[in-house]
């Protein structure tokens, strides 16, 4: 009974209030939440078949020694996956980047449970932009891939400039922005430990070098990296 009101009661609220799609904005139906079916087929397919991580790599090698890298989805300007994550950090939405991040850190448990891992560690926003925010994108994610590896996220890693968006930058910049902009705490517990560095969308790789050159000059025996997603470019 209670549940049969909860469900009338939210049908109700949709009724009143009807959510759109956050990539594609058309109205969600009854049994839809925060992504449309169509949506959710095409980010279901997103990626398939290519190793994204192989991008990663290759996008640093020579500059840090990486492990094992993962990525989720494949990022194109003006695509859905921009769209979704314009949705979960421009507009605040942390139910949205909950549901997501778990559903892809699911859909990639094999390949997951393939590392070995010690410590997930996010990229970190400035306590100002988290603050504003009310949330860092990259700690959803690390929360859903410790949900699947059972390895704790931790927060040693901390942001003390505060940096400008990246988005706009030519590659030299987006390094001189994020240079010497992080720190690691408490470097004791980091050190010897096999990390798991994870990130929303890879690009140049300036913010990935930045955090994980911190890391090893901090003894971490190991660098891995999961992103959301990672720009073809
Ligand atoms: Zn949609």
């Amino acid at each position: 009974m209670i549940n049969f009101s909860k469900a009338l009661l939210s049908d109700l609220g949709a009724l009143m209030f009807p959510e759109n799609c956050s990539i594609c904005r058309t109205q969600l139906l009854g049994n839809e939440k925060h992504i449309c079916i169509n949506c959710q087929k095409t980010l279901d397919g997103n990626g398939v078949g290519t190793n994204l991580g192989r991008l990663i790599k290759n996008r640093l090698a020579g500059r840090i020694p990486i492990d094992h890298a993962i990525s989720f989805l494949k990022f194109e300007k003006g695509g859905s996956v921009q769209r979704l994550l314009n949705s979960i950090k421009y507009k605040g939405n942390k139910d949205l980047a909950r549901e997501v991040t778990l559903r892809l850190a699911l859909k990639k448990q094999k390949a997951l449970r393939k590392l070995d891992i010690d410590l997930i560690l996010p990229v970190p926003l400035h306590f100002r932009k988290e603050k504003i925010r009310g949330f860092n994108q990259s700690r959803e994610l690390a929360l859903g891939i410790s949900s699947v590896i059972r390895a704790p996220v931790g927060s040693q890693l901390k942001r003390v400039r505060f940096t400008q968006s990246q988005t706009k930058k030519s590659k030299a910049e987006r390094w001189n922005n994020v240079e010497n902009a992080f720190f690691a705490e408490d470097p004791k517990s980091i050190k010897g430990k096999k990390v798991l560095l994870i990130d929303d969308v890879f690009t140049t790789g300036a913010t990935i070098e930045a955090c994980g050159t911190e890391l090893l000059k901090n003894g971490i025996l190991t660098l891995s990296v999961v992103t959301l997603a990672v720009a073809d470019h």
